[in-house]
C-alpha cells in the first residue's frame, strides 16, 4: 500500500494565540512545578476531575494497588523465574481497525473477535474466523497450511473458477492463518494467555514530561500502553477488568529523538479525528510489535488502570528501553481536541487541547517490584 509521504504539519496558531498558549503553559508549569500533584492543565483540557480527586467517586483510586509508580530500580528484585518464562506476543498488524478521539487521547482499537476483512480483486468476504476455525477443525490446532485449497473452497463456498485466482487463494489462506495466530501475549510474570485489546498513549504539554511511570524520579516525554486481558479465564475485556489477574499492560516509554514510522501511520490520521468521538479505519495496518523497544528487559508490578475507575486489575510490564519519538510526531499528539465537533471549546486558553493526559505516579507502597534482564 502507498505510503503517504506528506509529514504531519499542525495547524498554525495565530502569533497571539501562539503567545497566550506559551504563557499559560508556562504559568501552569510553575504551579506544577510547586506542587507536584498538580496536573491542572489535564482537569482544564478533558474537563475531568484532578486525579487526586478521583476517589471521591471511584473509591479504588484511593487503593493500595494503584499505577502509575515511580520505578527505583535500586528497589527492583531480579527473578530468575521470569528468565526461564520468556515475554512471547503474537500479533496480527491486520487486526489493527481504527484509531479513535477519546477525548483524552488517541486510542487504536484491535479487532479482538477475530473477525476479518478480505477485499482482492474480484471478490470482497467477511470472514469470522473464530467461526471459520470452530467449522473446519473443530477448534483444535492444525496448521491451515497443509490443507488444501479444496478445504478452503468448501469452508467458503467458492467456486473452483473463483480459487483459480491465486490472489484470492492466497488472501483466504492469510485469514485462515490468522485463525491460528490469534492476538496473544503470554510468559513473564503471566500465569494465562492474553490478548490485546487496544494500544493508546500519554503524553504531556512538552517533552520534559508526559509518562506516567517514572524511572527512579525521571519523567520520559510519553508513554504507549498495550492493554490486554486474560482470554484464558474471561470472555471479554469489560468482564476481566472486574478480577486482580484481569489485565495485562506493556508499557513503553517515549523520548524524544526520530521519527517512529509506526506511529507515524497513527499521526498522518490525526487531522481526521482532531475532536473527540471522531474516528477513522486504519488505512496502513499498525504492527504493535513494532512499538516495543529491540531490548526486553522489563520491570513489572502488580497495579491499575490509571483512568477512573482505577480498577486494581494490572499486571504492568513496563520496558526499560525508551522508544524514539519524534517533537513533530509529539506535537500531532497535542493537536486533539477534547471536544466534540459544533461543540464549544470548553477551554479558551488552550483551544480544548488533550496535552497532559497522564496520572501522577503513587505509592509502590509494600508490594513488589521484579525486574527481568539488566539492560
Ligand atoms: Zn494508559
Amino acid at each position: 500500500m502507498r505510503r503517504i509521504a506528506a509529514k504531519f504539519v499542525p495547524r498554525p496558531f495565530k502569533n497571539d494565540q501562539k503567545q497566550r498558549r506559551v504563557k499559560v503553559c508556562l504559568e501552569l508549569r510553575e504551579k506544577a512545578n510547586e506542587d507536584p500533584t498538580f496536573t491542572g492543565i489535564s482537569r482544564i483540557i478533558t474537563g475531568d476531575e484532578r486525579p487526586s480527586t478521583w476517589a471521591k467517586n471511584y473509591p479504588t483510586a484511593a487503593g493500595s494497588r494503584q499505577s502509575p509508580v515511580d520505578i527505583v530500580t535500586s528497589l527492583a528484585t531480579s527473578d530468575t523465574s521470569l528468565d526461564s518464562k520468556p515475554l512471547t506476543w503474537n500479533y496480527v498488524p491486520e487486526n489493527t481497525r481504527e484509531v479513535v478521539n477519546t477525548g483524552h487521547g488517541w486510542r487504536v482499537d484491535i479487532d479482538g473477535e477475530g473477525s476479518g476483512y478480505l477485499i482482492t480483486r474480484n471478490l470482497k468476504i467477511k470472514v469470522k474466523l473464530s467461526l471459520c476455525y470452530e467449522s473446519v477443525w473443530g477448534g483444535g490446532c492444525i496448521d491451515p497450511r497443509i490443507l488444501g485449497l479444496g478445504i478452503i473452497r468448501r469452508t467458503f463456498g467458492l467456486s473452483e473458477r473463483k480459487l483459480e485466482d491465486i490472489s484470492v487463494a492466497r488472501a483466504l489462506l492469510h485469514v485462515l492463518l490468522g485463525c491460528s495466530s490469534k492476538e496473544e501475549l503470554v510468559g513473564g510474570p503471566l500465569e494465562d494467555s492474553y490478548r490485546l485489546q487496544q494500544f493508546h498513549c500519554h503524553w504531556g504539554f512538552s517533552s520534559d514530561k508526559g509518562s506516567e511511570h517514572t524511572v527512579d524520579g525521571q519523567s520520559f516525554a510519553g508513554e504507549l500502553h498495550l492493554v490486554h486481558w486474560n482470554s484464558s479465564k474471561y470472555r471479554s475485556c469489560g468482564e476481566a477488568a472486574g478480577y486482580p489477574d484481569g489485565l495485562a499492560v506493556l508499557g513503553v516509554l517515549l523520548k524524544v529523538g526520530k521519527e517512529n514510522p509506526e506511529l507515524q501511520k497513527i499521526v498522518e490520521l490525526i487531522p481526521s479525528i482532531y475532536h473527540r468521538g471522531q474516528k477513522i479505519a486504519v488505512k496502513e495496518p499498525i504492527d504493535p510489535a513494532s512499538l516495543l523497544p529491540e531490548t526486553l528487559s522489563y520491570w513489572t508490578y502488580l497495579g491499575s488502570l490509571t483512568t477512573p475507575p482505577c480498577s486494581e486489575c494490572v499486571t504492568w510490564i513496563l520496558f526499560k528501553e525508551a522508544i524514539e519519538v519524534s517533537e513533530d510526531q509529539l506535537a500531532a499528539f497535542r493537536s486533539l481536541r477534547c471536544y466534540k465537533p459544533g461543540e464549544a471549546c470548553p477551554c479558551d486558553e488552550l483551544e480544548g487541547l488533550i496535552i497532559n493526559n497522564y496520572r501522577p505516579p503513587l505509592p509502590l507502597g509494600n508490594r513488589e517490584l521484579r525486574e527481568c534482564g539488566s539492560a
